[in-house]
């Protein structure tokens, strides 16, 4: 069992059967080091990944405000060959964006073979924060989980690695973050009156997480749940979660890398055999 809960559709449950406090009895310390370690396989990994350029890999970072995306994506991602890994973060939809369907702007940055893309918020926005302000009718959101899990099945069945994590903090926790933010001049850039105002909907995220989860989960697609009240577990779990995915496809990447290499060599040796090169 990984430090993250894994649903994959088998089984229904609510993010209140969830401890954000978790941390699996380790101290800080020993937690920081097996996340290195587990960087370090990821970074062997993600170079197998773009040598071989069969697969994809797409993760997905949800999470309230304060959840810790950002810093996630600092300490998971920040580590990893910058050539092959890319991020994508998804704001308010500008006019153009909204003059397509809500997949226009998310399928079209969506990784090529061999790289890793993050994406920072993403379509699961417009079954989240359009469902509880009610950006759209309820007939025009209703449909999307449907849509969703349509698109992301096309994109396992093109070689997509799909991981969806939900960074799953309390509301206490969340209320200590904002005053802390708001504390710090070099923080505060972060926080605007929306996230407070956003908290005043905590029930209904809490709904719309629950419906958004649960309909979209599937063994090509599943979901993360993050304990991610204390900021290095959070780190820890989803390293780990990354690793874990990419790890069963390493000697299949080995392999396949040993056969380019041969078929290679081979052209190069008849290359210089039919030149007379030494
Ligand atoms: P941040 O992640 O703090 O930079 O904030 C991005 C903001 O964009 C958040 O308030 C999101 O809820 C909002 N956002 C992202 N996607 C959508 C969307 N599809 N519709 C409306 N708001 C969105
Ligand atoms: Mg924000």
């Amino acid at each position: 069992m990984g430090y993250a809960h894994r649903l994959d559709g088998e089984r229904r449950f609510k993010l209140a059967d969830f401890d954000p406090g978790e941390d699996s009895g380790l101290k800080r310390e020993e937690g920081e080091k097996k996340t290195a370690r587990l960087i370090e396989e990821l970074i062997e990994l993600q170079e197998l990944l773009y040598a071989v350029r069969t697969q994809s890999v797409l993760v997905i970072l949800q999470g309230r405000d304060t959840s810790g995306k950002d810093g996630a994506i600092r300490h998971v991602a920040g580590p990893l060959n910058s050539q092959s890994c890319t991020v994508a973060s998804f704001k308010v939809p500008t006019e153009g964006e909204l003059a397509h369907d809500f997949l226009w702007r998310v399928h079209a940055r969506t990784p090529s073979a061999g790289d890793i893309t993050i994406f920072n918020r993403s379509h699961y926005e417009d079954v989240l924060v359009v469902r509880v302000h009610e950006l759209v009718p309820e007939e025009v959101w209703r449909p999307r989980y449907d849509h969703i899990n349509a698109f992301e099945r096309l994109l396992a069945d093109s070689g997509t690695i799909i991981l969806k994590f939900y960074l799953h903090i309390s509301r206490d926790e969340q209320k200590q973050r904002l005053l802390k933010r708001e504390e710090d001049p070099i923080k505060s850039w972060k926080l605007s009156v929306g996230d407070w105002r956003e908290r005043e909907h905590w029930e209904n995220y809490t709904a719309a997480y629950d419906d958004a989860l649960n309909r979209c989960s599937s063994k090509h697609a599943p979901w993360f749940i993050v304990p991610a009240d204390k900021k290095w577990f959070r780190n820890l779990a989803v390293a780990e979660t990354l690793r874990n995915a990419l790890m069963p496809f390493k000697d299949g990447w080995l392999k396949k890398l040993e056969e380019l290499g041969r078929a290679r060599k081979e052209e190069i040796d008849e290359y210089r055999s039919r030149n007379h090169m030494g």
